[in-house]
C-alpha cells in the first residue's frame, strides 16, 4: 500500500515492452528495418500519451522520469533575471530544482498552502510580478493526494502572460487531464508525468510541452525528441509507457479489461480508500486524516495517529508484510517532519505521527480488511509503550476518536 512510491508493472505492460528488449532491440534513429520498427513503436507510444492528454503527439517529450521532466521544465524555461513562482509543498524534484535555480540568478517565490494543503488563487495573483516567467504548481500532492485548482491557477498565470507548469506525477493516470486547447486545462503549458507511478517501469517519463513554448534542452547531443531531449530513446520503456497510458485511460473511463483484475475505475478505488479511512477512524482514538475535506486522488490517504512515531509504525507494519510510508519515500530516514504536513500547519509531533497509505489499482477488498486488522493492532501496541500516550490517557481516559 505504497503505490505513490512506485507501482507494480502490469503484466500487459511487460508483455508490450518485452519484444523491444529481445528480438526488436533496434535504435529508433537507425534507418534500417530494425531501427524503423523501433521508431514505429516509439511513435505509437507517443500517440497513446498524446491521446491520454488530448494533445498533439509533437507536444510529448519522453524523458527518464518525473525528476528529469520537472528539471527540464524549470531549467528549460528560466533564465537569470526571471521570476519563478512555485509552492512550499512541491516534491523535491521541483523544490530542490527551484532552490538551485535561485542560486543562478532567478528570483523564486514559494507560495504557502492552507490547512488542508490547497494553494489559494488569490495568493498566486498577489505574487505575480512583471518578470514572472514561470509558475510551477503540482497537480496532486504525493503525500496527501490533495488536488490543486489547476485550471484556475493556470488561467491566472496565462492572463498575466507567464507560462504554467504542473508536476502531474501523482495525478496522471488517476484523474482525467484534458490539455486540449478547448479543454479546461488549456492554459497549462508544461506538464510532468512519471511512468513508475502509473504501472510502467521506473526510469520513464514525459514532459508535455505545448506547441509554441520554447524550451532549452538540459542535454546536448543528437536531435532526438525534436531537439528537446538528446539521447537514444529508451524504446522498451517508452513502449511500456504507451501501453500504461492506454490502460490508464480505459480504467479512468470505467472500461478496464476485467482480465487485468483490480478495481474497475477511480470511484471503486476511492470507495476502498474511504472504507479503510473510516474503519481506522472508528477503531482508533486520537486519529485523523490530513487533507480530508478537499478533492484528493482516489488512492491516497494521509493519517495521523497521535502519540505514535510514524517511523516505528512503518517498521512494525513492514514486519507484518504491509508497506506504507512515513512522509514521502525520499524523506524516509530523515529526522525532519514532512515539509508538506509542516506547510499545512501540523505541529511537528502530529506530522511525525502521520503516515501515507497509497493504494494501487490492484488493491483488493481483502487487503483492506487485512490492513484494518493490522494497523489498529500496531498503533495500539506502540501506544501501550508510549509515555506521552499514557500521560494523555491520564488526563482524558475516555479519549474520543478524533
Ligand atoms: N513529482 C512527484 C509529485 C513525485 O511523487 C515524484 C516521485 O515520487 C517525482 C516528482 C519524481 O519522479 P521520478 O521518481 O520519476 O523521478
Amino acid at each position: 500500500m505504497d503505490a505513490n512510491a512506485t507501482t507494480p508493472l502490469l503484466p500487459e505492460v511487460f508483455d508490450a515492452m518485452r519484444p523491444f528488449l529481445l528480438e526488436n532491440f533496434g535504435n529508433a534513429s537507425s534507418i534500417h528495418q530494425q531501427g524503423q520498427r523501433a521508431r514505429g513503436a516509439v511513435d505509437k507510444a507517443r500517440n497513446a500519451l498524446a491521446k491520454l492528454f488530448q494533445v498533439k503527439s509533437a507536444e510529448i517529450v519522453f524523458t527518464s522520469g518525473g525528476t528529469e521532466s520537472d528539471n527540464l521544465a524549470l531549467f528549460g524555461i528560466l533564465a537569470p533575471g526571471d521570476h519563478l513562482i512555485t509552492t512550499s509543498i512541491e516534491h523535491h524534484a521541483v523544490l530542490h530544482a527551484a532552490e538551485e535555480i535561485a542560486k543562478r540568478g532567478v528570483e523564486v517565490t514559494f507560495l504557502p498552502c492552507d490547512a488542508v494543503g490547497l494553494i489559494a488563487p488569490s495568493a498566486l495573483r498577489e505574487a505575480l510580478r512583471p518578470n514572472t516567467r514561470l509558475v510551477s504548481i503540482m497537480f496532486a500532492n504525493n503525500e496527501t493526494g490533495v488536488i490543486q485548482p489547476i485550471a484556475e491557477l493556470a488561467a491566472i498565470t496565462r492572463e498575466h502572460g507567464a507560462l504554467f507548469h504542473t508536476d502531474a506525477v501523482q495525478g496522471a493516470g488517476k484523474v482525467e487531464i484534458d490539455l486540449s486547447p478547448e479543454g479546461p486545462l488549456a492554459a497549462v503549458d508544461l506538464l510532468s508525468l512519471s511512468g513508475h507511478k502509473m504501472y510502467a517501469p521506473q526510469g520513464t517519463g514525459v514532459l508535455f510541452v505545448r506547441q509554441g513554448v520554447k524550451l532549452s534542452p538540459l542535454f546536448h547531443g543528437g536531435t532526438h525528441e525534436r531537439q528537446r531531449r538528446a539521447g537514444t530513446e529508451n524504446v522498451a520503456g517508452i513502449v511500456a509507457l504507451g501501453k500504461a497510458a492506454e490502460l490508464a485511460a480505459a480504467w479512468m473511463a470505467g472500461a478496464a479489461d476485467p482480465a487485468t483484475g483490480g478495481t474497475e475505475n477511480p470511484a471503486a478505488l476511492a470507495a476502498l480508500r474511504d472504507r479503510l479511512e473510516q474503519g481506522l477512524l472508528a477503531q482508533l482514538p486520537a486519529t485523523g486524516v490530513n487533507g480530508a475535506s478537499v478533492a484528493r486522488t482516489a488512492n491516497t490517504t494521509n493519517l495521523y495517529f497521535d502519540h505514535v512515531e510514524a517511523e516505528s509504525l512503518v517498521i512494525t507494519l513492514d514486519l507484518n508484510g504491509l508497506s506504507v510510508s512515513g512522509g514521502s519515500a525520499c524523506q524516509s530516514g530523515a529526522a525532519e517532519p514532512s515539509h508538506v504536513l509542516t506547510a499545512m500547519g501540523l505541529p511537528p509531533a502530529r506530522a511525525r505521527a502521520s503516515i501515507r497509505i497509497s493504494l494501487s489499482r490492484m488493491t483488493t477488498g481483502e487487503e483492506i480488511d487485512e490492513a484494518l486488522r493490522m494497523i489498529p493492532a500496531a498503533v495500539s501496541q506502540l501506544r501501550s509503550t508510549s509515555k506521552s500516550w499514557k500521560a494523555a490517557m491520564e488526563v482524558s481516559p475516555t479519549f474520543a476518536p478524533a
